[in-house]
């Protein structure tokens, strides 16, 4: 009965459960494999004769959190026509394994979520370095590029670069691959291994303004139009809203400082996420009552934001030429340099305008690496921070 009971939790089908040890720190299962008709893998003829057997001690996944060993009482058998002797064939156990197939299965599976090595070590019963050793093998780099390439870089701090570069198809949104260094040759080598026709077929790379990524697109993606990620390049507008809030607010007196601090975020968030009346009357206050340059460099910023929204592209593309060639000329030299930058990328930012990918759907997936790195307290070793990665995305 009980035997019945833990064939269950075993679920290993066609198994016979001959005795269980339940011990302080472990369970051991002695289990049997049925005598049947076995083809000698020498000359093909059939058998029953059993020569000997041997014991094999197996790791398995943990019954009710206790470390579970399978005693496997292997039969070996003799073949009639050929003398030669072979081992059954156990479908639960790889070649030469110390623990079963579902061990691996069980390890995989939890290397998909974000928890530490240690505690998936924990959990399954084996050391730390064999949940490392499944890691290299499943990180795995993407053999086929998208038509949309979605190229952004995160702070992984992993190996000797501090900047690791994240790939994704900006279509389906499914991360690709991981490059360890944001580094113009290191990017440079990675693309090298795709051939011309694969990297013809890319359509769309999607980039922050980074110099090292429009040559790279330029060199590897002769079919490709180069867009400029939109969150990224309306965050110079904002910036240059908060440089000259930050002007303001150094002359300010020590009390008033302190109320003025809370503008930042009303000045710096697109007027129409403003959700409360109370926000929207404090910032039309701070408009009118502080400087006339914050008031220039707020509108700026909301009207390159709300151009970005335009249905007829050529009207907005037409309004962004403008806004850049008015700001260009602009006494506040935050502004300025922001059209400067924008001058230099028009192209990209054009493009950013007529369709609708972006780097934003990273974002989540950036978040998920922050939080892997959190529980595994960071990562020495490239790959297997890369293997991780890219499991938990699957
Ligand atoms: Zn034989």
């Amino acid at each position: 009965m009980r035997n019945d009971f833990i064939r269950n939790l075993l679920d290993l089908k066609g198994v016979i459960v001959k005795k269980v040890r339940y011990k302080k720190n472990f369970v051991k299962v002695h289990i049997e494999l049925p005598v049947r008709e076995q083809t000698c893998p020498h000359c093909k003829a059939e058998t029953t004769k059993i020569k000997d057997y041997r014991t094999q001690i197996i790791k398995d996944i943990p019954i009710r959190f206790k470390t579970t060993l399978l005693s496997y009482r292997k039969r070996r058998y003799q073949c009639k026509e050929c003398g030669k002797t072979f081992y059954e064939k156990a479908y639960f156990l790889p070649k030469r394994a110390r623990k079963t197939t579902r061990v691996t299965e069980f390890i995989v599976d939890r290397l998909k979520t974000k928890q530490s090595m240690k505690d998936i070590a924990m959990q399954a019963n084996v050391s730390i370095n064999t949940v490392a050793r499944l890691l290299p093998p499943l990180a795995v780099s993407a053999k086929q590029l998208p038509e949309v390439l979605c190229i952004d870089e995160f702070k992984g701090n992993t190996g000797y670069y501090k900047y690791q570069v994240s790939l994704m198809d900006g279509k389906t949104r499914k991360p690709i691959d991981i490059i360890e260094c944001r580094y113009k040759s290191h990017l440079f080598d990675y693309f090298n291994k795709f051939s011309i026709e694969q990297r013809k077929k890319v359509k769309y790379v999607v980039i922050d303004l980074w110099k090292a990524y429009k040559d790279l697109a330029k060199t590897y993606f002769p079919n490709a139009k180069v867009v400029a990620d939109r969150f990224h390049f309306t965050r110079y507008a904002t910036e240059a809203v908060d440089t000259v809030r930050k002007q303001v607010q150094e002359k300010l007196n020590r009390s008033e400082r302190k109320y003025f601090k809370h503008s930042r975020k009303l000045l710096l968030s697109k007027y129409s996420k403003l959700k409360t009346e109370k926000q929207r009357e404090e910032l039309k206050y701070i408009l009118i009552n502080y400087s006339e340059d914050l008031r220039r460099v707020y509108r700026e910023k909301e009207e390159l934001l709300a151009l970005l929204q335009e249905e007829n592209k050529a009207k907005a593309i037409e309004k962004l030429n403008l806004w850049i060639k008015r700001n260009l000329e602009s006494d506040i030299p935050s502004l300025r340099n922001c059209a400067k930058t924008y001058f230099n990328w028009v192209e990209e930012i054009r493009n950013a305008i007529k369709v609708t990918y972006s780097n934003g759907p990273m974002e989540g997936y950036n978040n998920k690496i922050k939080t892997l790195k959190r529980v595994a307290f960071g990562f020495r070793n490239f790959t297997n921070f890369k293997a991780r990665i890219l499991l938990m995305s699957m």
